[in-house]
């Protein structure tokens, strides 16, 4: 085959979107949705320390789908291997042998704009004056457009546009030695959220930024201690989990064991309540909270805040289940399994042409006629972005014959845009930015739309955290960003710049 017939197939080919291998990418536009942008993975002191991070990564896939990458080391090696695509398109059994070393930081990828770049999958690895050092990171800048600048007047030369090499080049030019000094003074001059893992031979270090905002989690394996963006990557590997990383906490792990230090003093403690609504896998745990088990409460708070009498209750697969049975247990209500998301369509998987979708052709999800046909509907989602998404999947409803289909949302309405790690639209394609709920309800063609309040949201995580908002981040709701907490009050995103990753 020619190289011009090989690129004619690429383009008639459809990446996939099923869960837990590609799930967040939206190629056809159907799944109007948040993308997470990253998921990293830390190991020390392990043999098989590449093969844990593979199956590692494996578990985070959700979190990133662009690029993988892990990187190796150990007191002699230094090795690493990077690729576009899924963990198991990237990596081969061969590939994981020849990275050897019993440390490893690891690395999936979602970009947030234009073109996916190899140079820009992670782990990034550079040479400084103590040697090889690499670096993995979950999470936005939003000052590193500033630091970049002064740092290319002072003579820095970028090979990437990404947040992670800023931080690079700050520890390369710290006058410290020791690179937990240099890395605990680099991360007091960039603002965000982030987890990061660094690498250099024989020492990792993690960090989590002083609000918590991005999860991070601390596991261990035998004598191994791990480190993953969440707790089901302990799972995938049978490790243990040990505690959350601290918000501004900074763990150094060398041949003289752990040592627990902090690189920040406590700022209000804000985490992502998207993880909890849509990001994190329902099996995972963030700051001790389990996902499903929270979901679930936000449908039985849902159900409180706003019941309607139907027929059957049932969620847009795959994160808006939990709250869907929470519905259905508190009202009553059957929950069924009225829409299915197809997952075997797979990488090469022929994408239909305009014409066939227009006669109905529908590969992502499914209304069930049987179970829907003559029926009130309760359809549960965890949040409405553009609206695109909600007035689809209602319209399939209708199309399988539901009497009434009454739209309830997980979550309160999502006005803001975030600067914290997560692609998200301009404020002007929101549609809870630009319309009342009586107009989003008209636009989504629903009978009738309820969001949970934010004092719902909260009581459902049930975080014992006193900080403003339970130690949750809600500025995508309230328009309170919790990094701008100490320079103003009344805040709003001005001054916060989202960063190209
Ligand atoms: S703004 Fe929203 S999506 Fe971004 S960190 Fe805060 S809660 Fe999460």
């Amino acid at each position: 085959m020619s190289h011009g017939q090989q690129d004619k197939l690429k383009q008639q080919l459809w990446t996939g979107d099923y869960y837990n291998e590609g799930v967040t990418h939206d190629h056809d536009g159907f799944f109007d949705k948040l993308k997470e942008e990253c998921g990293v993975f830390g190991v020390f002191g392990h043999p098989e320390a590449a093969h844990l991070s593979y199956y590692g990564l494996h578990a985070l896939q959700h979190r990133g789908q662009e690029s993988g990458g892990i990187c190796t080391s150990d007191e002699e090696e230094f090795n690493y291997h990077r690729g576009m695509g899924l963990v198991k398109e990237v990596f081969t059994n061969e590939r994981l042998q020849e990275l050897k070393g019993s440390n490893a930081i690891a690395h999936v990828r979602y970009s947030t704009s234009g073109e996916s770049k190899l140079a820009n999958a992670q782990p990034l690895v550079f040479k400084y004056r103590e040697g090889d050092l690499a670096v993995a990171t979950n999470g936005n800048l939003h000052n590193a457009m500033d630091i970049r600048k002064r740092l290319e007047r002072l003579g820095s030369i970028f090979q990437t546009s990404s947040d992670t090499e800023v931080v690079a080049h700050l520890i390369a030019r710290s006058p410290y030695d020791q690179l937990e000094d240099a890395v605990r003074e680099a991360l007091r001059e960039v603002k965000g959220a982030y987890a990061f893992l660094f690498m250099t031979r024989g020492k990792l270090i993690a960090a989590r930024d002083p609000n918590g905002l991005r999860p991070f989690v601390m596991g261990k394996l035998g004598d191994a201690i791990l480190f993953a963006s969440e707790s089901c990557a302990f799972d995938a590997v049978g490790a243990e989990y040990i505690r959350d990383v601290q918000p501004g906490e900074l763990l150094v792990l060398d041949q003289n064991g752990m040592r627990e230090e902090r690189f920040a003093s406590k700022q209000r403690q804000s985490v992502c309540a998207m993880e909890y609504i849509y990001f994190a896998r329902p099996d995972s745990d963030v700051d001790g909270i389990n996902i499903h088990s929270s979901r679930k409460r936000m449908g039985k708070v849902l159900a409180a805040e706003a019941f309607v009498d139907a027929d059957v209750v049932t969620g847009v697969p795959d994160s808006s289940i939990s709250a869907a049975i929470g519905f259905a247990e508190q009202t009553g209500i059957p929950y069924e399994l009225g829409l299915i998301k197809n997952r075997y369509t797979g990488r090469t998987f022929i994408q239909p042409s305009q014409e066939l979708r227009e006669q109905g052709v529908k590969m992502k999800l499914s209304a069930v006629r049987k179970v829907v046909e003559g029926k009130r509907v309760v359809m549960i989602d965890d949040s409405i972005v553009r609206g695109t998404t909600s007035l689809r999947i209602v319209n399939l409803l209708r199309e399988a014959g539901a009497k009434e289909v009454h739209v309830r949302i997980s979550s309160p309405p999502f006005m803001n845009p975030c600067f914290y790690g997560i692609d998200t639209p301009s404020r002007n394609e929101l549609i809870a930015a630009q319309k009342s709920v009586e107009e989003i309800r008209q636009a989504i063609n629903a009978d009738s739309i309820h969001f949970l309040s934010k004092e719902g949201l909260l009581e459902a995580i049930g975080s014992d955290s006193t900080d403003k908002n339970s130690g949750m981040c809600l500025a995508c709701f309230d328009n309170d960003y919790p990094t701008m907490a100490d320079t103003s009050e009344g805040k709003s995103s001005e001054g916060l710049v989202e960063s190209t990753k």
